[in-house]
């Protein structure tokens, strides 16, 4: 799961990038409305964190431009308490949901999961291959039942391995996806986390799941 933060406070986009980082997000931060557009349009992000008052461009504007575009990422937006009547206008032109400043993590991460347990549900509740299971709302795996002791890094790659599965992801798909805007590709830290993730899915007398495409990247499948 990739989020980007668009807030023009230092301080506190670092904090909620750092804090929803500890929960296994990839996470970038734009620090004024232009950048912040330009990355909601050419990224895949799956949840936009929207501050109201930016430079360059304001929340709202921001906002509307993206839904005009049919871009339908949720959008989460941050306003001060003064700014109530925005706040509506905002939902108005497609924000999903909002919280008034100063909020708790704790009630900003709730907000965060619940949207973006709502974009999965209207997809695959539960990710499967063979007797591998994953269910991202519970953030849970399994293998024949037995529940699968994941880092969320390696969480992050089996999900987005099942959500291609037969298909074959590259290693700069999966660091595209897995890690953040800042993150130096290093395509070796991939072959380590898939190597670590095998152990623990493609265990011995199982069948194996995750394969090599030697020269372009990896797979998951039932067949070869
Ligand atoms: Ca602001």
């Amino acid at each position: 799961m990739r989020v980007l933060i668009i807030e023009d406070e230092k301080d506190l986009a670092k904090n909620i990038k750092r804090g929803l980082q500890e929960e296994g997000l990839a996470v970038d931060t734009a620090l004024d409305g232009e950048e912040g557009k330009f990355m909601a349009e050419t990224e895949p992000y799956d949840l936009v964190i929207l501050d109201l008052m930016l430079p360059k461009l304001d929340g709202i504007t921001l906002c509307g431009g993206l839904r005009k575009k049919g871009i339908k990422i949720p959008i989460l937006m941050l306003t001060a308490k003064t700014e109530l009547e925005n706040k509506v206008e905002g939902l108005n032109l497609g924000a999903d949901d909002y919280l008034t400043k100063p909020f708790a993590f704790s009630e900003l991460k709730a907000r965060i999961f619940a949207l973006l347990r709502r974009g999965n549900a209207t997809e695959l509740p539960v990710l499967k291959v063979d007797n591998l299971r994953l269910d991202p709302q519970k953030h849970e795996a399994y293998r024949a039942g037995d529940t699968l002791k994941l880092t969320p890094k390696e969480f992050s790659i089996l999900e987005f391995l099942l959500r291609n599965k037969d298909k074959v992801v590259t290693r700069t798909m999966i660091t595209e996806h897995v890690w953040d805007y800042n993150f130096e590709s290093l395509s070796n830290l991939v072959d380590v986390l898939i190597g670590t993730l095998r152990k623990k899915v493609d265990k011995k007398g199982q069948k194996k799941l995750i394969h090599t495409v030697y020269g372009i990247g990896f797979k998951i499948s039932e067949d070869l």
